[in-house]
């Protein structure tokens, strides 16, 4: 019979038959043949598996997720299923109809309400998520104090343009690493700062700074020129934001990173492009 070496190899590392949990499971019997029931009680139990995992670095975490969209949803549910101890999430908007395609927390009632995409959040966590305390913040990324970025362990860039994005990387460089996501349709895009690793503005060419000075009139205020209806699809949102997450956990547990990395996922061909971003000589925000 033929064999894929490699599908022989990569099948062994992962664990498709239950059997062999199910033996683990039986040689944690206690004494008097009981099975413990505490291995099943705990909502934890099966990440406290992986190796070097440590659920209490994971309850200190401060997280801030910046935007509570379609990303800043399924980044905020992988945060709570981990049990990370404190989460705010930044985000100014109210829910609508067309968001329920995308946004796992969100409802229809949400949507006939107009209620605040952060409260919808916090409140969803509250119900289910007791492990994580959520702070609900309606504002304007650029009104936050700087304290909120110095306070947090981890930064999540959940946003849909550009000018926020900076804002965020340049007040979270040398405080906080910075997980930045973004999707268009079947594609997608992840990028870690961690200083003293390259930045988001590093990697900004001379037409994204014409796009972005193209999107402030004359006195200053946004002129929103991106098409908010951009192509969205939840599985591209569910891979990009389990990326960011993916991330936060090597970073925590000590794992290489991709701090100062960019990469581009294709979703039509299920492969991953990962860059190097040089250091910017005169980037603003470190140099
Ligand atoms: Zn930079």
């Amino acid at each position: 019979m033929e064999e894929n070496k490699g599908v022989v190899e990569k099948r062994a590392r992962i664990v498709t038959d239950a059997a062999p949990i199910a033996e683990r499971a039986d040689a944690s019997r206690k004494p008097d043949g009981k099975r413990p029931t505490e291995v099943d009680a705990d909502r934890f139990d099966r990440q406290k598996r992986v190796e070097k995992w440590d659920q209490a670095t994971i309850n200190k975490q401060n997280v801030l997720v910046i935007g509570a969209g379609a990303l800043g949803n399924e980044v905020c549910k992988l945060l709570f299923q981990l049990g990370v101890g404190k989460v705010r999430i930044v985000d100014f908007d109210t829910v609508i109809e067309a968001n329920l395609n995308r946004c796992v927390f969100f409802s229809p009632q949400d949507a006939e309400n107009n209620t605040l995409k952060a409260d919808v959040i916090a409140r969803k966590a509250l119900a289910d998520y007791p492990h994580t305390a959520v702070t609900a913040d309606a504002r304007k990324v650029e009104d936050l104090e700087e304290d909120v970025f110095c306070q947090s362990t981890a930064v999540f860039g959940c946003l849909d343009n550009l000018g926020a994005r900076l804002h965020v990387n340049a007040q979270a460089y040398g405080h906080a690493p910075v997980f930045d996501g973004g999707t268009t349709g079947f594609y997608g895009k992840l990028q870690v700062v961690s200083a003293p690793s390259a930045c988001l503005e590093c990697a900004m060419s001379e037409r994204d700074y014409q796009l972005l000075w193209k999107r402030y009139s004359c006195v200053g205020e946004m002129i929103d020129l991106i098409d908010p209806k951009a192509p969205a699809l939840a599985t591209t949102t569910s891979v990009v934001a389990a990326l960011q997450v993916n991330e936060f956990l090597k970073a925590a547990f000590g794992h290489e990173t991709l701090a100062g990395k960019y990469v581009y996922y294709d979703g039509l061909t299920h492969t991953t492009e990962t860059f190097d971003v040089p250091m910017r000589k005169k980037c603003p925000v470190h140099a």
